[in-house]
């Protein structure tokens, strides 16, 4: 995943997964070099919740002396997540916020010049992930993700997840017993009722059958290998609104900032929302 002149920007939210991500890669630099890490915290406007992650993230970059960038939804995109679910967009408000964040990451990724981001997906958003998509009936999202995402002609940043075969479990007590400080509140937007019912269901099946989510993320895994020679890549140009690659007209992010800003206003929404 990682070369020893690697500028890795880490994606911190200031959850269990991202701090303890961040203390293992921070241990692993020490003996290269040559490579460094940033640290990117993506603010996405949620009141009563985000702030007290960012305050935790910057707290544990300055101990652990890593330098932080912080970039907001409400600067890029003159929107916050806050003010996107207030709108009758008909989609969960994690879909949204999901792809902000990842156009967000890697702007701050393009402008601090990393060489890959590191984010913090563990075995268990894994496998949801990809039961997830079976459930939607989108089995090429199961094919174009996977721990190492790379784009041959290098229009993007290579992501990568280091922790995708780690169990949440084993997270939570390396954290623990790590004595990070971690953000315990669950974000009151995340209620996405498919992946809760999901987690749930594997959470069973892991109790009664040993070895579940390992089996299906082996699985995911031997598609990818079996079937990633047979897919053309996709064809990708410039979006016409941000000029970020995309295979269509406009990129997703672009195309839900186009939906959501012709959806009518909530009550409280303010007209600064574009
Ligand atoms: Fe955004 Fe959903 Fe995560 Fe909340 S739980 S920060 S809405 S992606
Ligand atoms: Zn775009």
């Amino acid at each position: 995943m990682l070369a020893h002149d690697d500028h890795i920007a880490v994606a911190v939210s200031g959850g269990k997964d991202s701090l303890t991500l961040l203390t293992l890669l921070v241990k692993m630099e020490q003996r290269f070099p040559y490579s460094k890490i940033t640290a990117v915290s993506v603010d996405e406007g949620i009141q009563g919740y985000r702030d007290e992650a960012l305050r935790i993230a910057a707290e544990t970059c300055r101990k652990l002396h890593v330098n932080q960038y912080v970039v907001s939804y409400k600067e890029l995109f003159q929107a916050t997540t806050d003010m996107i679910v207030k709108r009758h967009s008909g989609k969960t408000p994690c879909s949204y916020c999901g792809v902000l964040r990842r156009k967000a990451i890697n702007r701050a990724a393009t402008t601090i010049g990393a060489t890959k981001i590191a984010t913090a997906h563990n075995l268990d958003d894994e496998v949801q992930t990809v039961l997830l998509n079976m459930l939607h009936g989108d089995p090429m999202r199961i094919i174009r993700s996977g721990p190492v995402l790379q784009d041959g002609r290098s229009r993007f940043i290579t992501r990568i997840k280091p922790l995708y075969e780690i169990p949440e479990k084993e997270i939570v007590l390396y954290a623990y017993l790590g004595g990070l400080e971690f953000q315990t509140v669950p974000c009151p937007h995340g209620n996405e009722a498919l992946r809760n019912d999901i987690r749930t269901f594997l959470n069973q099946m892991e109790q009664k059958h040993a070895g579940t989510k390992f089996t299906l993320q082996k699985t995911a895994q031997k598609l990818r290998e079996q079937l990633s020679t047979t897919i053309q890549p996709l064809q990708l140009r410039d979006c016409e609104e941000c000029g970020d690659p995309t295979p269509h007209r406009l990129c997703e992010a672009c195309i839900m900032l186009e939906a959501i800003s012709q959806q009518p206003l909530a009550d409280t929404v303010t007209a600064a929302f574009i």
